[in-house]
């Protein structure tokens, strides 16, 4: 348990388009495994492992910190 810490690096894309960079912390210590994050996330970043949301990955994430909204426990940072 912990912290969990997931990367997304600016980059370019096949086109050369700038990618966003994303950084998604989950407090798991205190999450509860309620599965909101995975529910409202729109670009299916999170999965629930052992009932705690892990980052399933975190290139689709689009930084709309919809996820920090709703976490009910504030685990989740996005910079
Ligand atoms: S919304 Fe928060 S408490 Fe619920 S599963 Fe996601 S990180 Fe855990
Ligand atoms: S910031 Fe938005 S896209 Fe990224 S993990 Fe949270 S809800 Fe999903």
């Amino acid at each position: 348990m912990g912290l969990s810490s997931f990367f997304k690096r600016v980059k370019k894309d096949a086109k050369n388009e700038e990618i966003v960079e994303c950084h998604i912390d989950i407090n798991t210590d205190d999450c509860d495994g309620c599965e909101k994050c995975g529910i409202a996330c729109p670009n299916n970043v999170f999965m629930m492992v052992d009932n705690v949301s892990k980052v399933r990955d975190s290139q689709v994430c689009k930084n709309c910190k919809i996820c920090m909204a709703i976490c009910p426990n504030d685990c989740i940072t996005v910079n």
